[in-house]
């Protein structure tokens, strides 16, 4: 028997850790295999639960009904455990009879702590344990410049990363390889208040929840969050594949051409499944490879590959980024590239208010915000225009930008998120140079020339003529009231803010 704990891989099929514990790696699922059945658990920990918001926690609970759902098919369940994952895992272990507890390793600096922790909650307790590479394609460490450091400028990353082989998808473990959901059940039946080395099980749980049990979720509420406003989507793996393989089919052919335009639909909307491993990424690639397959045949256009390749680039974006929050687990609140003498951020709690209610009076700004209060996402390219607004001309520090993300987005990923903020704010690695600044105005009028995006999320400006739209800041206090009165004016001037952003980085550059 081995215990497998989900954490950040809420899926069956391609997960590799799972797989191992299933001893289905090698397609062997048969009962007499060398490992025996796997239980899964997931662990409800209070310190991570401290890092989450409404909408994850909305989120993350759909993805594990989706789990549960796939191990109820299985003839097996899911264990739902709440508190120190150090006192539960070690004490479920021993009433399951587990003589190894196994994992896919997650990168960021806070998981890392926890899993040591874990780890020698089970090595005092004479536990086997094992961690495995799954949540990318390469792990962290595995893709290096040639003096042997840690990329840090994606261009050179994307060149190896793409020529190096990648693992075939696993499938997922039959139920012969899981253990049926009445053993589960006795096993759980065992725990309360038990002892579990220096601390007893009870005493690890969230006050008023069960220490464990089979298949039971708690709702938002006894987690100590509220329903989000958000429409958090669809969750589970049926519901990622189908978007995946609804974007393979068409979207992704014209991928690199349409990508950037907010109101066509035409990137993938993986990102919360990836982020909460719902979908593997083996089994994501290699549905990308076969699109590529099918590029290069006569009903495509010419350009077909490059476009799904475009795709795959993304898909590497994500990796880039998990190795520099792994190599660099302090840029979560620094700075990756510091600046001489500092940046010395405005920090306006009025303007950065009004950034958050979408109410800056810049219409592709406003709209992004008010697409992240309904639906959980923002389209990159917006994310990208909001970005920069709030650090270029409101001259706010990123970290404000980035702990309302965190907040607001269904699909935060402490590398992604952190790596596109100091992308924006030019302090990342690879990022833009602190004098590229977005022109609100124009970044409207190009991708989003008919200012169907803006209005589908700002009604205020709905029956305003496109033109008007994208010249907002430009109509006087006049012709704004004609057109909507309802809609503010700017809150700053673009010209003006743009000025002072590029003195205050000169002067963290130490050139003033
Ligand atoms: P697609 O265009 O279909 O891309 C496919 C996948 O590639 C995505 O699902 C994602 O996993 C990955 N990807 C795409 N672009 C990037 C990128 N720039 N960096 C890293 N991975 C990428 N992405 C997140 O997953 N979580 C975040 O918290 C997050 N925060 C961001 C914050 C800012 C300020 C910016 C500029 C970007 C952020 N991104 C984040 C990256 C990107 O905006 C989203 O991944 C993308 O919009 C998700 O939509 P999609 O799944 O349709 O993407």
């Amino acid at each position: 028997m081995e215990l497998f704990w989900h954490r950040r891989d809420l899926r069956v099929a391609d997960n590799v850790g799972l797989a191992a514990a299933a001893g289905a790696g090698d397609g062997d699922t048969s009962e007499d295999a060398d490992q025996g059945p796997a239980a899964p658990v997931f662990v409800f920990d209070p310190d991570v639960l401290d890092h989450a918001s409404d909408v994850r926690v909305r989120r993350l609970l759909d993805g594990l009904a989706a789990l549960r759902e796939a191990y109820r098919e299985r003839g097996s369940d899911l264990i739902v455990a709440h508190g120190d994952p150090e006192a539960l895992l070690p004490r479920l272990a021993e009433v399951l009879g587990a003589e190894r507890v196994v994992w896919n390793r997650d990168y960021s600096g806070l998981a890392r702590e926890r899993d040591a922790g874990v780890r020698r909650a089970l090595d005092a307790a004479g536990v086997a344990r094992e961690a495995h590479h799954d949540a990318v394609l390469h792990d962290p460490d595995a893709i290096r410049t040639n003096a042997g450091d840690p990329y840090s400028v994606y261009s050179y990353y994307w060149k190896k990363w793409t020529d190096r082989a990648k693992d075939d998808p696993l499938s997922a473990p039959t139920g012969a390889a899981l253990a049926a959901a009445d053993r589960l059940t006795d096993a759980v039946d065992a725990i309360d208040g038990t002892d579990a080395g220096d601390a007893t099980v009870a005493d690890a749980g969230v006050d008023a929840l069960p220490v464990a049990t089979v298949g039971d979720l708690p709702t938002p509420a006894d987690l100590g969050f509220a329903e989000p406003d958000a429409d958090v989507g669809p969750a589970g793996t049926a519901a990622a594949r189908e978007r995946l393989s609804d974007f393979l089919d068409e979207a992704v052919f014209a991928y690199e051409a349409e990508r950037d335009y907010p109101a066509e639909d035409a990137t993938s909307r993986l990102s919360t499944f990836l982020k909460y491993g719902e979908i593997g990424v083996r089994e994501a690639y290699a549905a990308t490879e076969e699109a590529m397959a099918e590029a290069a045949s006569d009903a495509r256009p010419d350009d077909a590959p490059e476009q799904v390749e475009e795709f795959q680039q993304q898909l590497a974006w994500r990796e880039f980024y998990t190795q520099v929050l792994f190599h660099n687990p302090e840029v979560v609140t620094a700075n990756y590239k510091e600046y001489e003498e500092g940046i010395d951020w405005r920090d306006d709690p009025d303007e950065i208010a009004a950034w958050k209610r979408g109410e800056t009076g810049y219409p592709i700004v406003d709209a992004g915000m008010r697409q992240l209060r309904e639906e959980a996402f923002m389209h990159n390219r917006v994310r990208m225009i909001v970005a920069s607004f709030l650090t270029k001309d409101l001259l706010a520090d990123w970290r404000h930008g980035y702990d309302h993300f965190r907040e607001r987005l269904a699909d935060h990923d402490t590398a992604n998120d952190n790596g596109g903020w100091q992308w924006a704010a030019s302090t990342g690695t690879d990022a833009q140079p602190y004098f590229r600044i977005f022109n609100p105005m124009t970044q409207g009028e190009r991708y989003d020339p008919d200012a169907e995006y803006i209005t589908a999320y700002v009604p205020e400006l709905r029956g305003v003529e496109p033109d008007l739209i994208h010249e907002w800041h430009e109509l006087s206090p006049t012709q704004r009231a004609n057109a909507a009165p309802a809609y503010p004016a700017p809150i700053v001037d673009h010209s003006e803010r743009r000025e002072e952003a590029l003195a205050m980085y000169k002067r963290a550059r130490g050139e003033d």
